[in-house]
């Protein structure tokens, strides 16, 4: 699907199907202009998304070889398609530090790392083994790493008399950027902030406090003037403001209910433990229903928390047998 969403400058969003996924769809935008486009994210590495987004392409009529592409984090969801999509002369941007953790997924250092990290949080090995075949994540990377422009906070790029600002804004993913049109006011904020779903906020490697990052990346967002939200996923929006407030609210009573679920137990938990004891939107079902892909994102965003938590003194993290436990402090 194609469609028309801004006339100066003209932006077109590509809706790419994410099939078995519970995003849904992956937006993707094509700002058009007389000498050169820009192409912000592309979707999987699988075959369903390719068709849409160069059957829309095509439609627009959009020559590759004179198109660059923005690549807002390195989920393969925005990344998957870009050794399929670009040409030998498009530039390709992306931020440096979601680069570098890129490569280092590729080499397969980090899914190793990561995977060691959660048997340590409780969760259990057989899932694990089982989502190392089935983690979209992983098996619609790119196939390989590409040449590009890593850019940084405040970086400036030109297309035609458009002029683009990079956002560094981390919380999402270590390196996650916003692109931001000053003159037009006009932000496309990749999955930094969405409207009609909350971001995922997980626990990375090396990052000693996604949530803390991402809370400081939606007040730097709340300081620049916007008329208009473009999002990685689902609608777009007027009112960036309300929605990174909800946001907020959102994660200050998810940390709440982590701190009384902590609480309410008398033995101490693991992360996964924790984790299961919270309350997901999850239509009912109930967390021994969990599909694994969803247990190991629920696990993610309760680490999140948990980090948050320790670095705000209210609990702490000790070791019990090779294995995690959380407690009051
Ligand atoms: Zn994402």
């Amino acid at each position: 699907m194609l469609e028309l969403l801004y006339q100066k400058p003209e932006i077109y969003r590509i809706l790419v199907p994410l099939p078995e996924n519970p995003l849904k769809t992956l937006n993707s935008y094509l700002i058009k202009s007389n000498s050169r486009n820009l192409l912000i994210d592309t979707g999987f590495n699988r075959p369903e998304c390719y068709e849409a987004l160069i059957e829309n392409l095509k439609k627009l009529d959009v020559d590759m070889e004179k198109t660059d592409i923005f690549l807002t984090h390195l989920h393969s969801d925005h990344t998957g398609l870009i050794n399929k999509i670009a040409h030998k002369n498009s530039r390709i941007y992306i931020g440096k530090i979601d680069y570098e953790y890129m490569f280092e997924n590729l080499e397969g250092f980090n899914w190793e790392e990561s995977e060691k990290r959660f048997a340590e949080e409780g969760f259990p090995y057989e899932i694990i083994e089982r989502l190392q075949n089935t983690n979209q994540a992983k098996i619609f990377a790119p196939d390989e790493m590409f040449e590009s422009l890593l850019v940084e906070d405040n970086d400036k790029f030109f297309l035609n008399e458009l002029e683009f600002t990079v956002i560094f804004t981390p919380g999402h993913t270590p390196g996650h950027t916003c692109l931001y049109l000053e003159k037009e006011k006009l932000l496309f904020s990749g999955d930094h902030i969405l409207f009609d779903i909350t971001p995922n906020i997980t626990s990375w490697l090396r990052v000693k406090d996604s949530l803390r990052n991402y809370i400081n990346s939606l007040e730097k967002i709340k300081k620049l003037e916007i008329k208009k939200t473009f999002p990685g996923h689902r609608a777009h929006s007027e009112d960036v403001y309300n929605r990174i407030d909800e946001i907020i609210e959102h994660h200050k009573s998810r940390l709440l209910d982590t701190l009384e679920v902590i609480k309410g137990n008398f033995s101490e938990l693991t992360a996964y433990e924790i984790a299961g004891l919270m309350k997901w939107n999850m239509r009912g079902k109930s967390w021994s229903e969990f599909p694994d892909n969803q247990k190991w994102f629920a696990v993610g965003e309760t680490l999140s928390h948990l980090d948050f938590l320790i670095n705000e003194n209210k609990i702490e993290k000790f070791k019990d047998n090779n294995i995690y436990k959380y407690k009051l402090k």
